[in-house]
């Protein structure tokens, strides 16, 4: 995308939950990816598309095999670049991957590609948007209308890091491991709890309401219509210190673990929530890293895990569940019961 389609970061009027997750996300992939909730029109694109201007700077393979120097094996080309003397390895921006609403399984998954099967009569599988992901940012907008199938394939690619894309008997794997963006609007239905349980944070974006608030984002969103240059130019140097300490968090995040207090915490929290998912406190934790290290602190205290649990928490209690677990304790007391009684009269 051209870098004047891009709306600044720091113009976003508001919705400060919204823009904390986005840059935690960035920050620690570990955290598993956002899920954007809202109604229409509140900017939840505007400001993942937002993100170009902050994408931190990575290292990666050229080829989609993940082929590097020291990999057991190397894929033809990568060997025809290593005798050319090129790098296996490019340093660039993460990319934005925007997931069409219409996409077919094998576009995500990757597939055959059909035109060297009818010229060459030879089978070639190509990797799909899900290896295209890897190393980036991928986005899904609507992620609730998305085909079930679709959906499936990338929880399991977000789970395993990879995918696998077969025909008949041939098989191939590419690394595909990506932040997971995903947004909805609620009124057009629910997200099965298998896959919302997948999203690390989960955040409800209000549309505004206070007048002054309204008042700016209009004010904003007309001055960016009629000159983006401009627009862009009032917000650079903000724009440019984000990016920045985005990518000293980054740097600096391996260094930064939960206290012991912390730790403590999140586990008493999310058990005194009856959340069934050991995801809860995993997410909380890697969250509250992300946070420190954004806050250029040296370790993850109760304050960080205090200030974003709520992102990480709701919507993970499920009543079926705590019905089901209250039916199983119940279960096992009769079962417990019945054999007392039997071992009474043997
Ligand atoms: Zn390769």
């Amino acid at each position: 995308m051209d870098p004047i389609n891009v709306y600044p970061f720091p113009a976003l009027v508001g919705q400060s939950e919204l823009k904390l997750a986005l840059l935690l996300a960035l920050i620690n992939p570990a955290i598993g990816g956002v899920l954007l909730e809202g109604p229409y029109g509140v900017g939840k694109t505007t400001a993942v598309r937002a993100l170009l201007d902050l994408m931190p700077t990575v290292s990666r393979a050229v080829c989609h095999h993940g082929c590097t120097p020291a990999s057991d094996v190397i894929c033809l080309a990568c060997r025809e670049r290593l005798a050319r003397g090129e790098s296996l390895v490019l340093t660039e921006p993460m990319r934005l991957i925007e997931l069409p609403l219409n996409a077919r399984l094998e576009d995500v998954v990757g597939g055959m590609n059909e035109r060297v099967a009818l010229e060459q009569r030879r089978v070639l599988l190509e990797p799909g948007v899900l290896s295209i992901a890897h190393g980036n940012v991928l986005y899904i907008d609507e992620v609730n209308l998305l085909d079930p199938a679709v959906v499936d394939a990338i929880l399991d690619a977000a789970a395993q890091g990879r995918t696998f894309v077969r025909r008949g008997a041939m098989v191939r794997l590419f690394p595909s491991q990506f932040v997971l963006i995903g947004s909805m609007n609620p009124e057009e239905g629910r997200l099965r709890p298998q896959i919302l349980d997948r999203f690390g944070l989960r955040v409800w974006t209000p549309p505004l309401t206070t007048g002054a608030e309204r008042l700016a984002a209009t004010r904003h969103a007309r001055m960016y219509r009629a000159d983006p240059i401009a627009f862009r130019a009032r917000f650079a140097a903000e724009l440019a210190e984000l990016a920045q300490s985005v990518d000293r968090a980054r740097a600096a995040l391996p260094e930064i673990q939960p206290s012991e207090e912390a730790e403590v915490l999140a586990v008493e929290v999310v058990s005194a929530l009856q959340i069934p998912s050991h995801r809860a406190e995993i997410v909380l934790l890697e969250a509250a890293r992300a946070y420190a290290a954004l806050h250029a602190r040296a370790s993850a205290e109760p304050d960080d895990v205090t200030r974003i649990a709520p992102l990480v928490l709701r919507q993970r209690r499920s009543a079926a569940i705590d019905a089901e677990a209250e039916r199983v304790v119940a279960e096992d007391a009769a079962i417990r019961s019945a054999l007392d009684q039997a071992r009474s009269l043997v």
